[in-house]
């Protein structure tokens, strides 16, 4: 019997593509791409080629791409960098209550410190967060405010533009995590108005422990760097390049721009049959996020009266995922969840499905089989 991958939110398989482009850095790539002899240039020149395709995915400049080991080191050094160049300044902050636990976490860790006041933004029953809630908050005194483009639990989008206008008005920087959102759904930066984006390589269909924060000429000036050392990378990021890793990066970003639309299309019919099929199918199955503003892959379903953790345990050799993680000895229930007002039973019979360039109909077809199997099976063992 096949495996079915729907787990692309947490990471997505490497394009046999990218793996392609990158393999003559991986068996020929000699030099350190800050050398100056021609072995180096060779390098920093295919890193240059990756740094304009992962601008162009997200509507920056080559100039303004920091590489990272992901968008995790990126989240941390927007907050935590933004913080540090600020001292004495603004100092407080404004985060979403569904945010990657690198931004939620990071912001935390510095209020816990006493370098900023942290003010965390209430999102919608339906997973978002209102414009009009981050004006009532905003003041003077804020250095950096973090609304993420898509919600990797949910799918759910925010309304990027209108809160980055918003924002702007004040000074203070607007950060946003397009980890999810880029590939997926259009998405430019400079449209928009944000001054630091936060990319992911293995998101894409890219190598893993490579990403990049984006910024702009003036935007990166306001931060300080995490990592010292050489000065690489504007000085935002010192240590020498992954150079396999950041043409794979590059390369995914370059086809992902180039095929998106498509892919998003035949992704998110493959993801409407399914969860139609499974409601027609399966009685209490519950949509979690509004489905009017999500991903075209991602579908997060409450199985009322099972467990998720059952459900899923059942569900092999198709691998999803849910929400709630084993936090010291515990299972917590999805924070995200939480935030949209679900209740802690909500959470725990949650599950999310996520979908990508290499799912097909067979995937959907095995899945919707087993899903129907251990949901009824969980239901009536713990009924
Ligand atoms: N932000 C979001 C929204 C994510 O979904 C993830 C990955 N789960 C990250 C950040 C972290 O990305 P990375 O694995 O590249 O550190």
């Amino acid at each position: 019997m096949g495996e079915v991958y729907l787990d692309y939110n947490a990471s997505s398989p490497l394009d046999p593509r990218v793996a392609e482009a990158m393999m003559p850095i991986l068996t020929d790539g000699v030099g350190n791409a800050s050398s100056v002899h021609r072995f180096g240039r060779r390098q920093a020149a295919a890193v240059d080629d990756a740094r304009e395709h992962v601008a162009a995915l997200v509507g920056g400049r080559a100039s303004g791409v920091v590489f990272t080991s992901g968008a995790t080191e990126a989240n941390n050094l927007a907050l935590q960098g933004a913080v540090e160049a600020s001292p004495g300044g603004r100092q407080r902050m404004l985060v979403s209550a569904v945010e990657h636990a690198s931004v939620a976490g990071t912001a935390r860790l510095l209020a816990d410190y006493g370098l900023v006041k942290l003010d965390v933004i209430e999102v919608t029953s339906g997973g978002f967060v209102e414009p009009a809630i981050v004006e009532e908050m905003l003041r003077d005194d804020i250095v950096l405010v973090s609304v993420m483009a898509a919600n990797s639990e949910t799918g759910v989008l925010n309304p990027v533009g209108e809160i980055a206008e918003r924002v702007r008005a004040t000074g203070a920087l607007f950060h946003c995590d397009a980890t999810q959102m880029a590939g997926r759904l259009p998405f430019n930066m400079e449209a928009l108005g944000v001054d630091l984006v936060s990319l992911s390589g293995h998101k894409i269909c890219g190598p893993g422990g490579v990403g990049a924060l984006v910024g702009t000429r003036q935007s990166l000036r306001r931060l300080e760097a995490l990592l010292h050392g050489g000065g690489h990378e504007r000085g935002l990021r010192s240590g020498s390049l992954n150079v396999a890793g950041i043409v794979g990066f590059g390369a995914a970003a370059r086809i992902a721009a180039e095929e998106r639309e498509q892919e998003s299309e035949t992704v998110g019919a493959l993801r409407d049959r399914f969860v139609s099929e499974l409601q027609a199918t399966l009685p209490r199955v519950l949509q979690n996020g509004d489905p009017s503003r999500r991903l075209p892959n991602t579908a997060n379903l409450c199985f009322v009266g099972a467990d998720a953790e059952a459900v899923m345990a059942n569900m092999d050799p198709v691998a999803v995922s849910i929400g709630s993680a084993c936090s010291a000895g515990s299972i917590e229930p999805s924070a995200v969840l939480l935030a949209m007002g679900r209740s802690h039973e909500t959470a725990f019979e949650s599950v999310r499905f996520s979908l990508g360039r290499f799912t097909t109909q067979g995937d959907i077809d095995l899945t919707l089989q087993r899903t129907v199997t251990a949901v009824e099976y969980v239901r009536i063992m713990t009924g």
